[in-house]
Parts: structure tokens; C-alpha cells; sequence
């Protein structure tokens, strides 16, 4: 049986009683196949599995969706029930945030040079949201596991930074991307999407993969291969790249041009006004 805690005083008690090893899956609700993946594998690995639901305000810039999230809470209570989730945790934002106004000093920030690239160029604060959120999970359910998608590929890369760096005894696992048949990945943010708009974002996969097919034949350089994947989708004006970069996979560090193995290509790019993000492992 699935059951909803709002409250924190009765998760980790309750999580504690279904025992360890506890899963905990992370989530700002609307859950797709990608969330159900990791629901899928915490069930797999843990006793208990612990879904949150929390739409993370201090993730949000002020010119972002945080208004128009979409949430459905009975939906997603219903999905868990249908995965056999033990605890779905969707606590209040007075709750996780008594005093929203004072937060800054307890704000998490991650290290520049793994938050203010990429999507931290555009999105500024918004991995210190990410990290003061999930330490604060963290600390109210004590997971042993934590699952992420590769999906988010920075946001994982920053929280092993976290975990690391506070020493939290949390063993956090990465899930591998789950895309629809066109090969867009699955987001709560497609909903805003027409099925027009969906086609259409299905090439931004179609470009990461023509860089990973550019890099794998040999002749190309990182740089040249991400050009290319440029090039691709220049020939959709409907798809405003935000930016198309490579990332070593060790560290997240910027690869050597002559590295061909081990790296990331990462996407950001926004299609009718919403902005996706995707990634891929380039061989
Ligand atoms: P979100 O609700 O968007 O904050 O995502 C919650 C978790 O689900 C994050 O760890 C995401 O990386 C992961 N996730 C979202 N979309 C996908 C996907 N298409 N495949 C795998 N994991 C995903």
C-alpha cells in the first residue's frame, strides 16, 4: 500500500518502519515514464522507496514557469500506487521553507565551475535551489539511495558534488535517459508542447546523435563534431539552441579537443518557448 505524508515530522519515522534500505527518488511531480524508471529501479535495489513530490520555488529564476508548473498530485499519487511505492512525499512549501524570506543564508552553492556553465549561464541560482532542496530531503528521509536521471546530467554531476562534500552517507545512482519513440526525452515540460512542437524537438536528439556518429567515424574533432550538430539544426528556425557543449565524463570538466572517448555532449534549446535540455554519451 502507497501511502501520502505532507507532514516532515512523520516521514522519517514512517520511512524507518518499512525499513532500510531506504530510495529515495526525487521529483517535482507530473510523472512520466523517465520518473517511473527510477521508481523502477529504487524498487529493484531498496526495501523501501520514498517518491517527492516538490516543486522547488527556489530552483525557479523569476522569469521561469514556476507558476504554470503543471501538478497533479492525484496522478502522481495514482502512478506510485500502480509501481508499489511505499511513500509519496509531498510536503507543503511552508513546510520545507518555514521562513522563504531568510533562505539565503542557508542557501547551498555549488562551485562555479560546475554550476555557472551550461544551463547555469542562463539559469543563475538555479543549482543552488537544486542542492539546498535535496540536502534538505536528504536529511529528512536519510535515504541509503538516492536515484537520478542522466537526463539531468549537471544536476547529477552537482549533487555527487554535494553528497561528497557534505559527506552524506547516501549512495546516489544515475538512471539512463528515457525518450519517447521519436527519441525526444521524455520532460514534465513537454506538456506545454503541441504534438507539432514535439516532432520538431525530436531533432535536437537527431542532432546529439549525429555528433556522437561525427566523433565515432574518426575524422571529426569534438569541435567540429558539435558544429556540425549546429549546422543540423540551424535548418529548423523553430529550434533556438541555447547552447550545444561537450563535458568530460570524469569530472565535467571542458574535454581536450583531441579527447574522442568518455565525453558528454550537452544541449539546451527551447522550442515554442519552452526549454529542453538533452545529452548523450559520445563513444
Ligand atoms: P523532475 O521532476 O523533472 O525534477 O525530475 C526528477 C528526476 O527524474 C530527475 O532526477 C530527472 O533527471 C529524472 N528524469 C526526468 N526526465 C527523465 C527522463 N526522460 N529519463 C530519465 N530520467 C528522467
Amino acid at each position: 500500500m502507497t501511502i501520502l505524508i505532507e507532514l516532515v515530522k512523520d516521514i522519517k519515522t514512517r520511512a524507518e518502519e518499512f525499513g532500510r534500505p531506504i530510495a529515495i527518488v526525487p521529483t517535482m511531480g507530473a510523472l512520466h515514464a523517465g520518473h517511473i524508471s527510477l521508481i523502477k529501479m529504487a524498487k529493484a535495489e531498496c526495501k523501501t522507496v520514498v517518491v517527492t513530490i516538490f516543486v522547488n520555488p527556489l530552483q525557479f529564476g523569476p522569469n521561469e514557469d514556476f507558476n504554470k508548473y503543471p501538478r497533479d498530485l492525484e496522478t502522481d499519487f495514482k502512478i506510485c500506487q500502480e509501481n508499489e511505492v511505499d511513500i509519496v512525499f509531498a510536503p507543503t512549501k511552508e513546510e520545507i521553507y518555514p521562513d522563504i524570506n531568510k533562505i539565503e543564508q542557508d542557501l547551498i552553492v555549488p562551485p562555479d565551475n560546475l554550476a555557472s556553465v551550461l544551463c547555469g549561464k542562463t539559469r543563475q541560482n538555479h543549482f543552488s535551489g537544486v542542492c539546498t532542496i535535496v540536502k534538505k530531503l536528504f536529511d529528512i528521509v536519510t535515504p541509503d539511495y538516492a536515484y537520478f536521471g542522466e537526463k539531468d546530467l549537471q544536476q547529477l554531476y552537482i549533487v555527487r558534488w554535494l553528497v561528497k562534500t557534505f559527506t552524506i552517507p547516501t549512495f546516489i545512482r544515475a538512471c539512463p535517459i528515457i525518450r519517447e519513440a521519436s527519441g525526444l526525452a521524455y520532460s514534465s515540460r513537454n506538456k506545454y508542447l503541441t504534438e507539432e512542437q514535439k516532432i520538431m524537438a525530436s531533432n535536437i536528439y537527431k542532432a546529439l546523435k549525429l555528433a556522437k556518429q561525427n566523433i565515432r567515424s574518426g575524422i571529426f574533432t569534438i569541435n567540429k563534431a558539435l558544429l556540425e550538430g549546429l549546422i543540423f539544426l540551424s535548418q529548423f528556425p523553430e529550434i533556438k539552441v541555447e547552447y550545444l557543449d561537450a563535458r568530460d565524463k570524469e569530472d565535467f570538466s571542458i574535454v581536450d579537443k583531441n579527447k574522442t572517448g568518455g565525453i558528454y555532449c550537452l544541449i539546451a534549446a527551447n522550442v515554442g518557448g519552452v526549454r529542453l535540455i538533452d545529452n548523450i554519451e559520445l563513444q
